[in-house]
C-alpha cells in the first residue's frame, strides 16, 4: 500500500499552514511552520505570484496530504465523488472522513492520521469484531470501532488516549475510551467536518 514517505513538515511549509500530521510536536514551538513560515527549496523566501490555476492546485495537494492520500487514489476518490448525488466536494470531504484511519485518528486512538494509519495496518483495531487492517476501509453508519484484545495493553494506544482525555470527538462519533470502542453514529454534514478547505477550488481545479 503505497503513501508518503518523505519529510512531513516540509508538506505543511509548502501549504503555509499547519496541517497537523506529526501529532504532538505540531502543538509546540518546534512545529516548522512557526519557525520557517516560507515555502521549502531553494527559492521559497522569493516573491511568487499565484495564478488561479495555482490556488486550485494547492487546495487540492492541501487535503490530499492532510488525509495522507496519494495522488491517484485521490482521483478515485474525487470521481466517485462527483458521480453521487449531493455537492461533490461535501462528497469529497465525506469519504475522506470515513477512512477507517481518519475515524481512529478523530476518535483519539491515535496522535495523528499518519499513526492511525500504522496502527490500523498492524492489525490493532476491529470493526464490528472483525480484525480490519486496511486504513482505506470505509465505515458506515453504525460500525463500531475497537481496539483489539491482544494490543489493549500497548503503551501507544494508552498514551494517545489519556492525551486525548477531554478532547472533544466529533459529534457525528462517539468514543468510549475507557472501553476502547467507539461508534459511527451519522455520515457527517459539511459543518460537522472541521476542516479549514475550500473544496470548489478543488472541484474546479478537476473541472478544467
Ligand atoms: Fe506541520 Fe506538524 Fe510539522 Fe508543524 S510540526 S510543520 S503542523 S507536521
Amino acid at each position: 500500500m503505497a503513501r508518503y514517505t518523505g519529510p512531513v513538515c516540509r508538506l505543511c511549509r509548502r501549504e503555509g499552514e499547519k496541517l497537523f500530521l506529526k501529532g504532538d510536536r505540531c502543538y509546540t514551538e518546534k512545529c516548522a511552520v512557526d519557525r520557517r513560515s516560507y515555502p521549502p527549496g531553494q527559492h521559497g523566501q522569493g516573491r511568487h505570484k499565484v495564478s488561479e490555476y495555482g490556488l486550485h492546485l494547492r487546495e487540492k495537494q492541501k487535503l490530499r496530504r492532510i488525509y495522507g492520500v496519494l495522488e491517484r487514489q485521490f482521483e478515485r476518490y474525487y470521481d466517485r465523488a462527483s458521480r453521487q448525488t449531493g455537492i461533490t466536494g461535501e462528497n469529497l470531504l465525506q469519504i475522506l472522513e470515513l477512512r477507517l484511519d481518519n475515524i481512529v485518528y478523530r476518535m483519539g486512538f491515535a496522535a495523528s492520521r499518519a499513526q492511525a494509519r500504522q496502527l490500523v495496518m498492524h492489525g490493532h483495531f476491529a470493526v464490528n469484531g472483525q480484525k480490519t487492517d486496511i486504513p482505506s476501509y470505509e465505515v458506515r453508519v453504525g460500525d463500531v470501532i475497537t481496539v483489539r484484545e491482544k494490543s489493549r495493553n500497548m503503551q501507544l494506544i494508552k498514551d494517545n488516549i489519556a492525551a486525548a482525555e477531554g478532547r472533544a470527538v466529533p459529534e457525528w462519533l462517539e468514543a468510549n475510551l475507557e472501553q476502547m470502542e467507539g461508534k459511527i453514529l451519522a455520515v457527517p454534514t459539511r459543518e460537522q467536518m472541521d476542516i479549514s478547505i475550500q473544496e470548489h477550488l478543488i472541484v474546479e481545479f478537476y473541472s478544467r
